[in-house]
């Protein structure tokens, strides 16, 4: 168990605040020291801090590089985990620190430097180096090496521990070509302007270098060491409102506050004295699921804290010292991490016994000496046993626990299947498998890849002996053979960070008797137990699990009803805007056929007939249109709720209006059957207008026969007329000419 290292850092004040706060700083530096004190240079005793280093203004980053990191990167490349993260508000020197400029590297250009001059120096190991650059902003993991690999998911492996799925890590063969991918990385970086710095950085960043080595000689048989090392820049702990944020800044602060606030409770917690500790938040911010094992677990960490030395600046720089003082308090156990084959076993156990016996050696009877070595190996034939057997044992376990990934696995599809009924947004590649991940990367660091992925480069200066040896162990079938081989150790860097190493007790030769056998005998019998229960337990379970399988397909077919219900309810909308279209058409031409037979259009009747027709019409349209924006899914997926919500009020609008319709289809009904009572009428009328039309005509002609009669009796009458104007004319002449007559034969009665 280790403490955190902790230190302070004060950057030297700004040239346009040193001018103005006449150049002497309130904090004061003295050994591991740092004190505030006020103007007229008195120390204020409640705030003064040690720490296991503390920086001055004029301190370097070399300097800082070789106080404070430079073991834990020494250490990392012997096999331990490391973490070097720096904290502070905005401006205070965090990425001067972690970065640095052209002339004073920064921590992580010389950790990556350093660790390959090491490497150099180590001429019986051999090493395969990968490296990954991620950011941390508004809480979602991008990766800086590959940008298309955005919002990166943190998941959880009962083996691997937590990991961040996706990340693109590249093997990397020399310093040169770190530099290069952190410089290209740093583009990537998200920048912001806020009154606090021009340049401060809005994000948190983390640069991760696995290491692995082993032995040059006998590597079959030596164990493989891997440990991460991890260089974190924060971004900025001050308050919002000092940062005259807002907007996309304010966002971005809240996020920054939330996740230092929840690495601030966590190292709370961990400060706490373990009786006192509850549970440790982790999970509740990125940065601490992902920094976990560096915080209270298996790393050798180190925090720089940074303050900035303006008189302005003196709440925050004391809230940074507060946080560091309770990290000093954080206790860290960091072992080496070892992944331990059966060949390095047994190499270990017979240098244990070769050691014994050159101790024995000379001090004892030759008999004794035989006895021992009989007894050794009579001993190492048992231990050969119990192996076997704890490979069996591991293997059950490992099968129930595959079982319970596959039960947990199926329980995570039902859910996710759930929610993509309800979101119809299915997030795939829940769990995307790390084996196959790093298979993948070293991989392509062994052939020359031209498959188009992103180019990983090819591994030219390492041996490429131990890098296909490595891709051989990254397989899946030597993964399990060296989880089996390592007593439940998973050969996975990732893992290694929680898992506590294998420490292999010396084989007791000394005290080497018949007891000796008897006890193996003994503890092979307890094996042969542990796994007949362990069978047992794993019948039962496989019982469970079978009826785990039946009810997940019974739910399956459940999601796919459902599924088939959920794609009817989706044609509902356009069923309904079909048969509101029609609706509509259907009373337009009513309507108009209304307002045709409307005989009073300014009557109160027909006035509220239009008005009504009007409010229906209009709220017909707006459920089409309704309709239709459903159907041209202008709203997005994730107003679907609000569609939805929508979709029930406009269903309730609908019902209304069906019911409209309905009293308007009433009335429709009497004035249809008003309209045909009517038009029997007119009918009728016609009827009766076309007899008297027949009528009319007969009488007509009769007319015309009466008429003609008349003139015939008229002309008849004129004929008479004139026949009797001449009897009468021919009477007269008569009568003259009787007169005449007369006359003369009086005037001359011979005559007669
Ligand atoms: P942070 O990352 O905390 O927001 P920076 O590292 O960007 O802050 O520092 C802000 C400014 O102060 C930069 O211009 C940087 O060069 C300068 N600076 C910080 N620390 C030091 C230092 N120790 N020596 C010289 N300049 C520094
Ligand atoms: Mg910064």
């Amino acid at each position: 168990m280790e403490k955190i290292c902790v230190a302070v850092r004060v950057r030297p004040p700004t040239p346009e605040s040193s001018s103005s706060e006449n150049g002497s700083s309130l904090w004061k530096v003295e050994d591991n020291r740092i004190s505030l004190h006020k103007s007229l240079d008195t120390p204020i005793s409640t705030a003064s801090y040690a720490f296991d280093h503390v920086f001055d203004e004029r301190s370097t980053n070399a300097c800082v590089y070789e106080l404070l990191t430079k073991d834990i990167i020494h250490a990392a490349v012997e096999g331990f985990n490391g973490t070097a993260f720096a904290y502070g508000q905005t401006s205070s020197g965090k990425t001067f620190t972690m970065t640095g400029s052209e002339t004073d590297p920064g921590i992580i250009r010389r950790s990556v430097r350093d660790v390959f001059d090491r490497i150099q120096m180590i001429s019986d190991r051999e090493f395969l180096i990968r490296v990954s650059y991620m950011e941390i902003y508004n809480e979602e993991i991008n990766d800086l090496l590959a940008v298309e690999n955005q919002r990166l998911q943190i998941h959880e492996h009962l083996e691997r521990g937590v990991f961040v799925a996706g990340l693109k890590e590249e093997i990397v063969s020399d310093a040169e070509q770190i530099l290069k991918l952190l410089d290209s990385g740093e583009v990537n970086r998200h920048f912001g302007e806020t009154n606090m710095n021009v340049h401060s950085s809005r994000s948190h960043t983390i640069f991760r270098m696995v290491i692995e080595s082993r032995g040059k000689e006998n590597s079959s048989t030596d164990a493989i060491r891997v440990s991460v090392l991890n260089l974190v820049d924060l971004a900025g702990s001050e308050r919002i409102a000092k940062t005259g944020a807002g907007g996309v800044r304010l966002t971005e602060g809240k996020y920054i506050n939330k996740s230092l606030m929840i690495l601030g409770n966590v190292i709370n917690k961990l400060s706490e004295s373990s009786k006192l500790r509850a549970h440790i938040p982790y999970r509740d911010s990125k940065l601490t699921r992902i920094l976990q094992p560096a915080l209270g677990g298996n790393a050798k960490t180190c925090i720089i804290c940074t303050i900035a030395p303006e008189e302005h600046h003196i709440e925050e720089s004391k809230g940074t010292l507060q946080f560091a003082s309770r990290a000093k308090r954080i206790t860290n156990c960091a072992q080496i991490n070892e992944i331990l084959t059966d060949a390095a076993l047994l190499k270990r156990q017979k240098l244990e016994i070769e050691e014994l016996r050159m101790k024995l050696q000379g001090s004892h009877a030759e008999v004794l000496e035989q006895e021992i070595l009989k007894l050794s190996n009579q001993m190492l034939k048992y231990e050969l046993e119990c192996e076997r057997l704890k490979t069996q044992l591991e293997e059950e376990r490992g099968k129930q626990k595959e079982q319970e990934q596959c039960i947990k696995e199926q329980q995570l599809k039902i859910e996710n299947l759930n929610n993509l009924v309800t979101n119809s947004d299915f997030k795939k590649n829940q769990s995307e498998d790390f084996i196959s991940l790093r298979r993948t990367q070293v991989g392509r660091c062994n052939v020359n890849d031209s498959s188009g992925f992103p180019g990983t480069p090819c591994f030219e200066s390492a041996e490429p002996s131990f890098v296909v040896a490595r891709s051989k162990y990254s397989g899946l079938s030597d993964f399990n053979t060296w989880t089996k081989l390592n007593k439940g150790f998973v050969p996975d860097l990732d893992q290694l960070q929680f898992t506590p190493a294998i420490k292999r007790q010396p084989t007791p030769l000394i005290a080497a008797t018949t007891e000796c056998s008897r006890e193996n005998q003994k503890v092979v019998e307890d094996l042969k137990s542990q796994i007949e229960l362990l069978t047992s337990e794993k019948d039962s379970l496989q019982v469970k699990f079978s009826e785990q399988v039946v009810l997940n397909n019974k739910l399956l077919g459940e999601i796919s009803e459902l599924k088939e219900g959920t794609l009817h309810m989706k044609e509902i909308p356009k069923l309904l805007s079909e048969s509101v279209a029609n609706c509509k058409d259907v009373y337009k031409d009513v309507i108009v056929t209304m307002k045709t037979l409307m005989a009073e259009k300014e009557s109160p009747t027909a006035k509220l007939f239009f008005g009504v027709t009007g409010i229906t019409t209009s709220l017909l349209s707006t459920l089409e249109s309704q309709f239709s924006m459903i159907l041209d899914g202008t709203r997005s997926g994730a107003m679907e709720e609000k569609l939805k919500s929508e979709l029930s009020i406009v269903k309730e609008r609908y019902n209304e209006l069906e019911k409209e319709l309905s009293l308007d289809k009433l009335l429709l009904k009497a004035s249809r059957e008003s309209h045909e009572r009517l038009e029997k009428e007119v009918q009728f009328l016609k009827e009766e207008r076309d007899s008297l039309d027949v009528a009319v005509s007969q009488s007509t002609q009769r007319l015309r026969v009466i008429a003609s009669d008349k003139e015939n009796a008229l002309k008849d009458l004129n004929v008479e007329l004139c026949l009797s104007s001449r009897q009468k004319s021919l009477m007269s002449f008569h009568n003259e000419i009787k007169s005449k007559m007369q006359k003369l034969t009086t005037q001359n009665p011979k005559l007669k």
